[in-house]
């Protein structure tokens, strides 16, 4: 039996994940799980292997998270002892954070195959952290499965044998369609005492907004600023509430009156509220493609995205974060003008399989 190592560490890598097991058992595969511990609370990490179903890690991690540079280092030193020891036949590293290029950068020195899972996307803005550890995940894998156009485009571009590039869509979608039903039973919006489509979500965690303290207190403002017209849902990340507290703003955010301020929400609750939101703001990479499969109106506070089916296609437009102009596209989402999103090519549920039936070919 051919042996896959699948390389994880944060909240957005497990949701995109969660059909590996079931896939790789019916391709005939052993599967095993390697937690490098980058995301560990409870809010971000243990909640959602309990919603999603995942099989705990085979290996879990406990690297020196003082600097970016311990825990990438401290990553790399524990996979290859996992590596000497269980010996795969390839390793899949998903998304773009720093456990993806510590991963990729692993496999490739000890000559182990490597699948990028997410491959190809671009922001062209190399200030962004995940930006870097794309580029670098890329130029170093063997293997590129790719959720859009861009993708294929950039990997083509950068001259990448097309025999190694594979369109196979998005398995973030794959979770939000196998979730669906469960998704609908939350009662999220009950306990905020929120009505479906009366209220606005929030998420903002890139360092571009929320490391300096005029980007939060623009968040502080627009909210003020929906008084009146819409509830606010902020499902606070860790980086940002501890920004509002070392900028003295925790204040002004505690009293803003139409304002729900909650801690990072589980998976169930966060797809509903998404569900059912007027519209979403936020900074987020996964959120603007959940947005677009559910055909929500989201406008992005960042000046790029690596993501742009989501805007050509999609329902997601990318915004300065500037208040006026923020409140005069909210208008024509309240009129009714804003544009009519579509669902972009294969983010139809079935893209683990995809990836496991090329595996099957490949490993
Ligand atoms: N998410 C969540 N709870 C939250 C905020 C986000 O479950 O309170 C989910 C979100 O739906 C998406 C993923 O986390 O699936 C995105 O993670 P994040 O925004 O942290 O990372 P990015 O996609 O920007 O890398």
């Amino acid at each position: 039996m051919k042996k896959i190592l699948t390389v994880v560490g944060t909240r957005p890598n497990l949701i995109k994940i969660t059909q590996f097991h079931k896939q790789a058992k019916a391709f005939g595969f052993e599967h095993k799980l390697v937690h490098t511990g980058q995301h560990f609370d409870h809010n971000m990490n243990d909640i959602f292997f309990q919603e999603l179903n995942l099989p705990l890690p085979d290996f879990s991690m406990d690297v020196d998270k003082t600097s970016t540079i311990t825990q990438i280092a401290g990553i790399m030193i524990e996979l290859e002892k996992v590596c000497q020891s269980y010996k795969p036949d390839i390793i899949l590293v998903v998304g773009d954070v720093n456990s993806t290029f510590a991963a990729a950068f692993v496999a490739n020195k000890l000559a182990i195959k490597c699948a990028h899972i997410e491959s190809g996307l671009r922001s062209f803005d190399k200030e962004m952290p995940e930006e870097n550890n794309r580029i670098l995940t890329d130029d170093i894998a063997n293997y590129f499965f790719i959720t859009e156009k861009s993708g294929l485009e950039h990997l083509l571009k950068e001259g990448k044998e097309k025999e190694s590039l594979f369109m196979v869509g998005n398995t973030m979608i794959d979770t939000l369609v196998a979730f669906d039903a469960e998704i609908d039973k939350s009662s999220i919006l009950k306990t905020l005492k929120l009505e479906s489509q009366k209220y606005v979500l929030i998420t903002m965690h890139r360092p571009s907004n929320v490391d300096i303290k005029e980007g939060l207190d623009k968040i502080l403002n627009l909210i003020a600023e929906l008084d009146g017209k819409f509830d606010v849902v902020f499902p606070i990340h860790p980086r940002t509430k501890n920004n509002f507290v070392k900028f003295g703003l925790e204040e002004k955010l505690n009293s803003l009156t139409n304002l729900k301020l909650i801690g990072p929400a589980g998976y169930l609750d966060f797809q509903k509220l998404i569900k059912e939101a007027k519209l979403v703001l936020t900074d987020s990479g996964g959120v603007q493609e959940e947005t677009t499969f559910r055909k929500v109106p989201c406008l992005t506070l960042r000046l790029n995205t690596e993501r742009p089916s989501t805007v050509e296609v999609g329902s997601n437009t990318l915004m300065h974060f500037d208040n006026e102009a923020i409140l005069n596209q909210i208008d024509t989402i309240i009129n009714g003008t804003y544009k009519k999103g579509q669902i972009p090519e294969l983010w139809d549920g079935k893209s683990t399989e995809r990836i496991f039936e090329v595996l099957s070919k490949i490993v």
